[in-house]
């Protein structure tokens, strides 16, 4: 099924989640995991699962297989992730033909983050030409990323808006969002969206964090703000890692459920590929 079906079906909300190829798992034990822990998820029947791709396609084979078993053995539709940036015309099109022969039907077109050094190939500058291409050569429906407190290399919140309207103007069906912990940017953000003529559904991302260290180092990497409030408490209580997940899967499901009340459409769950986390606040919900 089609981005724009899902989110036009009337299913409330859509439930999806995000996971990501393991690392360092020569004999598949991680994989093995993932699956599980996806399985154990099934019963909030979601609608989506989308599949991480690392820079440069470093993971290429381990996403596409990710995707092959998400399909073929859970039956739900996947969303590979793609990021163009270095990546030549040639390689996203053998990509692409690659995921349409699965019967892939959906993609989440991304540039990626410009690597510091090494061999950057300019056929590719902005997620926007990325969707185009996509567009004008497969029959794939397509997601874009969007950035409630603005993209980190953003000259303007503004600009990053003019940007993402660009990425609609193009064709893509849905934005995703980069995680908040502060529901009132997401607030924002959708009402300037729809200020400037985006229509396209604009659904949340949604991290439960399981530590104060890991809380840090995304709101750090992605320029999101914490706020005061769990800051405070994630910090006193660091070393008890029972309370920390306690308290950050409570935070979650409030986020959630305030957002739910202000009528999104679906909720987009960074898994971080375990179940537990996500299935406590979809219990909740
Ligand atoms: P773009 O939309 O190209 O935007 C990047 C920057 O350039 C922004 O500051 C924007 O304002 C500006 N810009 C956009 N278009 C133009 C233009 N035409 N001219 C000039 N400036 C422009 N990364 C991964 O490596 N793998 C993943 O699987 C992955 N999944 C993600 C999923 C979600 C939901 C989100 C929110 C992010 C994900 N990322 C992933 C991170 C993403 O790759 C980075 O945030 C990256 O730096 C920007 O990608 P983008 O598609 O948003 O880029």
């Amino acid at each position: 099924m089609k981005l724009k079906e899902i989110y036009s079906q009337g299913k409330k909300p859509v439930i999806s989640y995000e996971v990501f190829p393991p690392k360092d798992d020569a004999d598949g034990e991680k994989l093995k995991n993932l699956f599980e822990e996806l399985n154990k998820l099934m019963v909030f029947n979601p609608s989506l699962i989308s599949v991480t791709y690392g820079a440069g396609g470093s993971n290429r084979n381990e996403s596409i297989e990710i995707i092959r078993r998400i399909k073929q053995e859970l039956k739900i539709p996947p969303m590979p992730h793609f990021t163009c940036v270095s990546t030549s015309t040639k390689n996203i099109s053998e990509y692409l033909k690659t995921i349409e022969s699965f019967e892939v039907k959906n993609i989440l077109a991304l540039r990626g983050d410009v690597p510091k050094e090494g061999n950057v190939c300019h056929d590719f500058k902005h997620a926007d030409e990325l969707v185009q291409y996509i567009k004008s050569n497969t029959d794939l429906s397509v997601a874009v990323a969007g950035y409630p407190e603005g993209h980190k290399e953003c000259e303007s919140f503004e600009k990053d808006l003019f940007y993402l309207k660009q990425k609609t103007g193009k064709g893509a069906d849905v934005i995703y969002t980069q995680m908040f912990f502060n529901n009132e940017h997401y607030f924002s953000f959708v009402e300037k969206c729809s200020k400037i003529g985006i229509t396209q559904p604009v659904i949340p991302g949604i991290l439960p964090v399981s530590s104060y260290n890991q809380l840090l180092k995304m709101a750090d990497m992605c320029k999101v703000e914490i706020p005061q409030k769990m800051k405070t408490v994630l910090e006193k209580y660091q070393e008890d890692k029972d309370y920390t997940k306690k308290y950050a899967i409570e935070y979650a499901a409030q986020q959630c459920s305030e957002l739910l009340q202000n009528g999104v459409k679906g909720l987009h769950f960074y898994t971080l590929n375990k179940a537990y986390a996500v299935s406590e606040i979809l219990k909740y919900l």
